[in-house]
């Protein structure tokens, strides 16, 4: 009988011990937050979504080197000296490549920052945008590149028309007369 009694007294005062921390909390200062009408500030080291300041980037291609999973894919294209349309990065310099693709892909990132750490330029930096979740994972490619479709193409041909000129002076440079090597003699 006594330990019945026990019993129902240890259920009363375990109650009340619960309830007083229960009070003591409708007190104190909130610290849960009604995400995701509310955020907590992120610190200014955040490293969230990658953003790309193309007219920075020199399509050294050493972002796409150091990503431990291989998520930035770039291609360039060398300037042609016969280019009508060249152009210069932000700090004044002629652009020596263009950078017809660069894309990042979201999915496979994994935030580490090294991409941003080896850009000469700062042309990658990260951003403290982290809600970007997507149904669809290929939407989680970001294309940054500027130049069109047909750009690019303008871009190869020009490039493709002065390696030809090269070749063609390099052929016609060999075949004059005293360049041209005869059977059985060696040239130093
Ligand atoms: S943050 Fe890391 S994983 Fe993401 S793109 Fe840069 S190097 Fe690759
Ligand atoms: S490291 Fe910087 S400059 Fe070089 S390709 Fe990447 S973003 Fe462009």
């Amino acid at each position: 009988m006594v330990q019945y009694f026990k019993t129902i007294w240890s259920g009363i005062a375990t109650t009340f011990t619960g309830m007083k921390i229960t009070l003591k909390h409708l007190f104190t200062k909130k610290v849960t937050i009604q995400y995701p009408d509310e955020n907590f500030p992120l610190p200014e080291t955040a490293r969230n979504r990658l953003f790309m300041e193309m007219t920075k980037c020199i399509g050294c291609k050493n972002c796409a080197k150091i990503c431990p999973v291989n998520c930035i894919d770039i291609e360039t294209i060398k300037v042609s000296p016969e280019d009508p349309h060249k152009e210069l990065h932000q700090n004044g310099k002629e652009r020596k490549l263009w950078v017809p693709t660069f894309e990042i892909d979201f999915a496979k990132c994994c935030y580490c920052g090294l991409c941003t750490e080896v850009c000469p330029t700062d042309a990658i930096i990260h951003t403290k945008e982290f809600e970007y979740s997507e149904y669809n994972r290929e939407n989680l490619v970001y294309k940054f590149h500027t130049l069109t479709p047909e750009q690019t193409e303008e871009k190869r041909r020009l490039l493709e028309e002065l390696d030809a000129k090269k070749e063609k002076e390099k052929k016609q440079d060999e075949n004059k007369p005293g360049n041209k090597e005869t059977p059985g003699e060696k040239r130093e």
